[in-house]
Parts: structure tokens; sequence; C-alpha cells
């Protein structure tokens, strides 16, 4: 199968911005195994811009561009040593891609960033994706890890996509709001009464948030591929989500 796996900020770090050490050793561990037992994996990484703003010392995600751009600078290089030095352990290689809106806007360059995706898995190395944040500003950002891991996922004809989040998946309602909240644990069709039940927050460090995972959601099943909404707590669930066990939320990919 080939796999694409996004993960949020919220999975990779501390509330402080910090890497979370534990939690990222045992993802590296899983999905190193996983591509030992025969699967291809294409990471969506976020967490520049929290780890940045853990690494710089700033007292929250700034408001104003430069400095989120600043902040992700530094963080793209901590996530990018931490995944290299941890995958190598297992003796996996990784490849960095950095796009923007643009390079999916523009044919040329989409085509271009698809088929290195394409020759990085024909080498057997991990390619690892998130979106330019130090360049990207409002005329050409993609704007979330969700929609980019969709149109990744989408690009390469991925069988699966995992998203990797702070929430066991979509909810009949807020479940920190309301106790009487169940999970749902297969969606058919992103219609008007699913995409009723997103809220609209992200985390402190993080961008998406529900809505996003929807949209990429809907991204996916149009183009022939499962989407695992998952927590990212627990990174034992990728292996119960390849052995369709009921993990999560699963959107079904629309048949052909
Ligand atoms: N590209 C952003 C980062 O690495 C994350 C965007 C997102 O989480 O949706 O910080």
């Amino acid at each position: 199968m080939r796999i694409v796996i996004k993960i949020g900020t919220s999975t990779l770090a501390h509330q402080t911005g910090h890497l979370n050490i534990r939690r990222v050793e045992e993802i590296c561990k899983v999905i190193s195994d996983v591509k030992n037992a025969g699967h291809q994996v294409i990471l969506v990484s976020s967490g520049a811009i929290g780890m940045g703003i853990g690494k710089l010392g700033l007292p929250g995600r700034p408001d104003d561009i430069p400095t989120k751009q600043a902040s992700a600078a530094v963080g793209q290089c901590e996530l990018m040593y931490t995944y290299d030095k941890l995958f190598s352990e297992y003796n996996h290689t990784v490849g960095q891609l950095l796009i923007t809106g643009a390079d999916i806007e523009n044919e040329v360059r989409h085509t271009n960033f698809s088929n290195t995706i394409n020759r990085l898995i024909q080498l057997d190395a991990i390619p690892i994706i998130n979106e330019n944040d130090t360049v990207a500003t409002d005329e050409i950002v993609i704007g979330d890890n969700d929609t980019l891991a969709a149109i990744v996922a989408k690009s390469v004809s991925a069988d699966l996509l995992i998203v990797m989040s702070d929430i066991d998946g979509l909810y009949t309602a807020d479940p920190h709001k309301d106790l009487n909240a169940t999970l749902i644990h297969t969606v058919t069709a992103v219609d008007d009464r699913i995409s009723a039940l997103a809220g609209t927050n992200g985390t402190k460090l993080g961008t998406g948030g529900m809505i996003t995972k929807l949209k990429a959601a809907k991204i996916c099943m149009d183009s022939g591929c499962d989407m695992v909404i998952t927590n990212g707590e627990n990174p034992l669930n990728i292996y119960d989500i390849l052995d369709n066990k009921p993990i999560g939320t699963r959107f079904i990919a629309k048949a052909d």
C-alpha cells in the first residue's frame, strides 16, 4: 500500500512547543516497521512553526508573518534533524520537500514535485513534506497541512491517508463539551450533515481543526483514497488501521 501519514503539531510537540521525544520516537519506530513490512510511506509533517516558537523561546504563536516565518525557519531544521536521526536508527533515509500553493497551482511545478516524491519512493527513501512556511504569503499559501496531505495523497495516487491528530476522530458533537458525543467510525460522504459536525478550533501551536480535515477527506475520497483520522497519542494505532480495525474515523473513498 502507498500510505501518506500526516502528523500534526499537537502530536509532535508538547504545549511548550518543545519536542515530545517519546511520541516522536514511537512514531518513527512504527513507521519504520510499516515500511519494513513492504508499504510505501510518505510523511506530511507539521511542527515547523510550533517547534520554532519553542526553540526561540517565544511566549506563544506569533501574529505577524515575519516572526511566523522566522519560527518556521528554525523549527523546520529541528524537525528534519529529529526525523533524520530517528529514522537512521532503523536504517531508513529521509528526504525533505517544502512546497507552497504555487507549486500546486502551476502544472509543471506540480508534476515536478510528484515526480520527486515518486523517485524518492523508488529509491526507498521516506519523503517528508511540509509547506514552505518561510516564503508562503497570503497569495500562495496552502495554509494547513491537512489539505496539503490530501493534495499529496491525490498527486501520488496513495491508497490511504492517515491524519494523526489530537482527537480520536469525528464525533457526533464536541466531546470536550458534550458527554454524550460519540465517535463516528465510518463516513461514506462528506455531506451537509457531516460538515455541520466540524467545530472551528485548531490548537495553540498548530493550524488545523476538523474543518480542514473534512476538506482533506473530500479531496481524498474524490480521488479514490481512504482517509483515517486517528489520535496521534497512540502511534500503535497505525498497525490497527492497516489491519482495517475500527480505529478513529475512516472516510471511505468513492468507488470509480
Ligand atoms: N506548516 C505548518 C508548520 O509546520 C503547519 C500547518 C498545519 O499544521 O496545518 O508549522
